[in-house]
């Protein structure tokens, strides 16, 4: 197995703990505290499907809210078998912080279904996307609350969710979730947004840290569409990726890999073992290589305290959300392992999801040189907004992150005041 599952980890107490540093260090009332900790609205939805064979199967999904107070909550649809609703909890906790740290004007919300959509056929997981874009269709909207691709969904996923929200107003409303194909009002750049942001984040990481960026030595897990789209980018920027895995294992090449051709392989056989020029390693041990980046691009709790000492990148840049815990995060800081949050670093993604947000409700669309232009503004004005605070404050990279968007979150609440 070459990633690790999260199942003992609750990733909302990770979430939680993080938050009530920040909130400490920031010297949050009680108030403003309770509010922030807890999720808006929770929906839990348990639906039927009819399956190919004509029997019935019942799914359990969520859609959670955490926080609208800086605008509609946006956030991601994960299928997954380890779905739970406090995993749903954190990762909508963390868009609201993400959203807020690159200064978009959305809150914080994410979804999920518990299933492995491999082993459902097309059609079925078709119904299955319709019916739960069915059921929670009274809490999504372009003006409260919009979905976008996560791990094992997709723009064909989107494009079915948009279609099925579309049926019942009667007419189409693309605005209602992000990530789309191009034919059904997607944005260019959007399917290469996080990657692209991941690549930037860690270039200006490199820059501010002094470290050397062109001809680094970076390891990445996961080969998904954050993974091996950080690992091309970052490959054509001049870094040399020397570790690449995905949920069937794991490749390295002290010299460096061909990211094009890991992605041929991919392309023809589903999984990157058995690539030309590569030697097979265990999913495990690719984390702990020696390398200058090690960028986690998969899932929640892969950076633990079980490993945390024996990592020996000189700084991780996190893809996905939520890969180190608590106490791993700790271990780093004694160590002196910078690391880049996810909330920073992987804000890519929701920013061209506001950016194809934003062309819908206008009905434009913008050239890719003019969405991948306002990104790299974004992420590097984002980046050097926290890395100022990480000086000032004597901090690292997460408590940075933590105080810049929790504050905007904390004064769009305070000034909104409570209802009635
Ligand atoms: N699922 C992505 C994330 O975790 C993108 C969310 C979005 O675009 O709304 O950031």
């Amino acid at each position: 197995m070459a990633i690790k599952e999260p199942e003992v980890l609750n990733p909302f107490e990770v979430a939680v703990a993080q938050f009530d540093v920040a909130a400490d260090r920031l010297k949050l009332g009680q108030d403003l505290r309770a509010i922030l900790r807890m999720p808006k609205r929770e929906v839990s939805v348990n639906f039927p499907v009819k399956m190919d064979d004509g029997s019935v199967r019942m799914f359990t999904g969520y859609r959670v809210q955490h926080n609208v107070h800086r605008g509609p909550s946006k956030g991601g649809i994960r299928y997954d078998l380890h779905v739970s609703l406090d995993e749903v909890r954190a990762l909508a906790m963390w868009m609201t912080w993400k959203c807020a740290v690159v200064n978009i004007p959305f809150g914080g919300a994410k979804g999920g279904v518990i299933v492995d959509p491999h082993d459902l056929t097309i059609g079925e997981l078709e119904r299955m996307t319709r019916r739960y874009a069915t059921e929670i269709a009274s809490v999504i909207g372009p003006e409260s609350d919009i979905p976008a691709p996560d791990v094992n969904t997709n723009p064909q996923v989107m494009a079915w969710i948009m279609d099925t929200y579309s049926m019942h107003h009667g007419y189409s409303i693309p605005a209602v979730v992000t990530g789309k194909p191009l034919a059904v009002g997607g944005s260019e750049g959007r399917m290469e947004a996080t990657g692209r942001g991941v690549a930037i984040t860690t270039r200006e990481a490199c820059h501010a840290l002094g470290m050397p960026f062109e001809g680094a030595r970076v390891v990445i897990q996961g080969f998904g569409n954050v993974g091996s789209i950080s690992a091309r980018i970052l490959h054509e920027m001049g870094c040399k990726i020397i570790g690449l895995s995905d949920i069937f294992g794991a490749v390295y090449n002290e010299s460096g890999i061909d990211v094009n051709l890991a992605l041929a392989h991919l392309k023809d056989h589903g999984r990157l073992s058995g690539l030309s020029g590569t030697t097979p390693i265990d999913g495990n041990d690719l984390l702990e290589l020696p390398c200058d980046i090690l960028i986690p691009a998969a899932l929640e709790g892969q950076l633990t305290q079980a490993n945390a000492d024996r990592i020996q990148a000189k700084l991780i840049v996190e893809a996905a959300n939520g890969p180190t815990t608590t106490e791993a995060d700790e271990i780093f800081h004694e160590r002196g392992i910078p690391v880049v949050p996810d909330i920073l670093a992987n804000a890519g993604g929701v920013t061209v999801s506001y950016f194809e947000w934003a062309q819908n409700l206008q009905h434009l669309s913008w050239a890719e040189s003019e969405v991948n232009a306002r990104l790299e503004q974004i992420m590097v004005r984002s980046f050097n907004a926290v890395n100022d605070i990480r000086k000032e404050k004597a901090c690292d990279f997460r408590l940075g992150a933590y105080l810049l968007s929790v504050s905007r979150v904390a004064e769009a609440a305070k000034v909104r005041g409570i209802y009635p």
